[in-house]
């Protein structure tokens, strides 16, 4: 069955299915079962190497899997078969553009070759290409590249879009363009995006739903709203006499860590609930606080944690050649 509609919002969008890529004896993406739900803004985070670009060659049929299926819109995925190309935006490896031509006749020709009426000033404006509109793409920054590759990528209005690392080049203020432009496509059209990147704090922003991805496997899930639970938080504190402070804290209950280079690091829910009695049991021990503040770890380090953490990470040195 290959239904062309846009599925409803409890058929997924995307459906990858025990999906794996080896190259040789390396395992590119190893086992990934992943679904997106229409409407969804799913971003596929991993670090240089993880199997992103790989992952989403797959999702539009321009390689073939070792094992495992993707289905995308209702149809099933196969090398070779251009169908998933034609419904969906798209935007896979470094920018490009005939370098030659300006930006408004690139998207002229994108569109000639989509067959829309119209013409190309639409996505011009809505990208702020306007100002470069008769540049020639040869004279272009990377970031205008970038938007350039994006009007290529949305002017069909696609009900999906799928982005390898949208923001990589862009300025602060072109990645806050875009985080608009792709958060008003899914809130206001519906539009479903899938896009990868190496950066949680940006994502982190954007998506709805992210998939973490390490050494080809995907080894965890979250919904973004979710994040601030897994983050870890600490009552970092210093004293004149640390030792002290320690037994003290000790004697209360509290299960103090030595922090590095110097003070102490308590993870007791009930001191990071109430840090002011965590003060005031210093007080009465005579070990008074030079220092106290509650610290959260930030979504780098989160991150870094997780994948840092993931059994690949701990057995092997990045290549994974053993293990095939
Ligand atoms: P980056 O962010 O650096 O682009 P990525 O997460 O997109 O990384 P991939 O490009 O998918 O990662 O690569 C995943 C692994 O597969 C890497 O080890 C890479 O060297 C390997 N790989 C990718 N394509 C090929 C290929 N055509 N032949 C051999 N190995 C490949």
């Amino acid at each position: 069955m290959t239904a062309r509609h846009l599925p409803d919002t409890r058929t997924p969008v995307i459906e990858v299915t025990h999906l794996s890529k080896h190259y040789r004896d390396v395992p590119a993406v190893d086992d990934v079962t992943l679904h997106v739900q229409a409407g969804q803004i799913y971003a596929l985070l991993g670090l240089n190497g993880a199997g992103k670009t790989t992952l989403i060659r797959m999702l539009l049929g321009m390689i073939a899997p070792t094992a495992g299926t993707v289905r995308v819109l209702g149809a099933a995925v196969s090398a070779g078969d251009r169908s998933a190309w034609a419904r969906t935006g798209y935007l896979v490896e470094a920018a490009s553009a005939y370098p030659e031509l300006t930006v408004r006749e690139n998207l002229e020709v994108i569109r000639r070759l989509r067959r829309l009426s119209g013409t190309a000033d639409d996505i011009i404006e809505r990208l702020a290409l306007a100002p470069y509109a008769d540049h020639s793409a040869r004279t272009l920054s990377l970031g205008n590249l970038q938007r350039l590759a994006l009007a290529k990528a949305l002017i069909h209005a696609p009900g999906l879009l799928i982005l390898d690392e949208p923001v990589n080049g862009l300025d602060p203020a072109g990645v806050a363009e875009i985080r608009t432009l792709l958060a008003d496509l899914a809130h206001q059209h519906g539009t479903t995006v899938f896009l990868s990147s190496h950066l949680l704090a940006e994502v982190a922003r954007l998506a709805t739903r992210i998939g973490i991805l390490h050494h080809g496997r995907l080894i965890g899930e979250h919904d973004a709203g979710q994040l601030d639970h897994h983050r870890r938080r600490h009552l970092r504190l210093a004293t004149r006499d640390d030792d002290t402070a320690h037994t003290v804290l000790r004697a209360h209950g509290y299960r103090p860590e030595p922090a590095t280079p110097n003070g102490l690091l308590l993870t007791d829910q009930h001191a990071l609930a109430q840090p002011e009695q965590v003060a005031t049991i210093l007080v009465h021990g005579g070990v008074p606080p030079t220092e106290l503040h509650l610290q959260e770890e930030d979504l780098e380090a989160f991150f870094l944690r997780t994948v840092g953490s993931s059994p690949q990470t701990e057995t092997g040195n990045g290549t994974r050649a053993e293990d095939a």
